[in-house]
């Protein structure tokens, strides 16, 4: 018999516990995309994901925004493949856009400690856009070090490592439909 592999144990034996489902996903989407149809309408903002874990998230969201908009990507490392932040963040890929005087949304898969946010504050702060604000699926907010409000958050969770919908374990498990917490 061949052997089992993690996503399927993941899937169908139960592997792991499930903390936010499809449907729940699903459902809160819906409602930050209609929040940011409401809140960008004649904006036309740049909506900018932050790769690689966001891009299940971004690919439902968007679809949720009813306006025209744009999307760009960006690429930033901290981790590698451990589960503890390194406390080093650099960007290994650049965004293509001109942000200067446009309203950028950033699109976050998790805010763990808080040092991407921040660094990405920053960094795209000095482009000088017209708006710079983020939105994250996922918050770890008793973890969190950050010393401002993030402006759109999907679910706050527990200091619990999670996988799934975007989320990596050593690169793989990113194609979980839900999110689970990886003991
Ligand atoms: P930060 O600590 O800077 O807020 O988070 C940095 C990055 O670490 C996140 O964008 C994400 O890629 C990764 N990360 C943080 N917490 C988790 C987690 O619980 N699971 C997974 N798979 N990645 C995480």
């Amino acid at each position: 018999m061949n052997k089992k592999t993690v996503f399927e144990k993941a899937v169908y034996d139960s592997a792991f516990r499930v903390l936010v489902s499809k449907n729940a996903l699903e459902k809160r989407i819906q409602q930050l995309g209609q929040q940011l149809t409401r809140d960008y309408r004649d904006k036309e903002p740049i909506i900018v994901g932050v790769l690689n874990g966001c891009f299940i998230f971004i690919a439902d969201l968007v679809r949720a925004i009813e306006l025209d908009l744009e999307i760009d990507f960006l690429k930033i490392s901290s981790y590698g493949d451990a589960q503890v932040s390194s406390g080093q963040v650099t960007m290994l890929k650049d965004l293509q856009a001109d942000i200067r005087g446009r309203h950028v949304l950033v699109v976050e898969d998790i805010v763990d400690t808080g040092l991407s946010l921040k660094f990405l504050q920053e960094k795209l702060s000095a482009l000088k856009p017209a708006s710079l604000k983020f939105v994250t699926l996922l918050y770890k907010k008793q973890k969190a070090k950050i010393h401002f409000e993030i402006d759109y958050i999907g679910f706050e969770i527990p200091d619990e490592f999670v996988i799934g919908y975007g989320l990596d374990h050593k690169q793989i498990l990113r194609n979980l439909p839900a999110v689970y917490i990886m003991d």
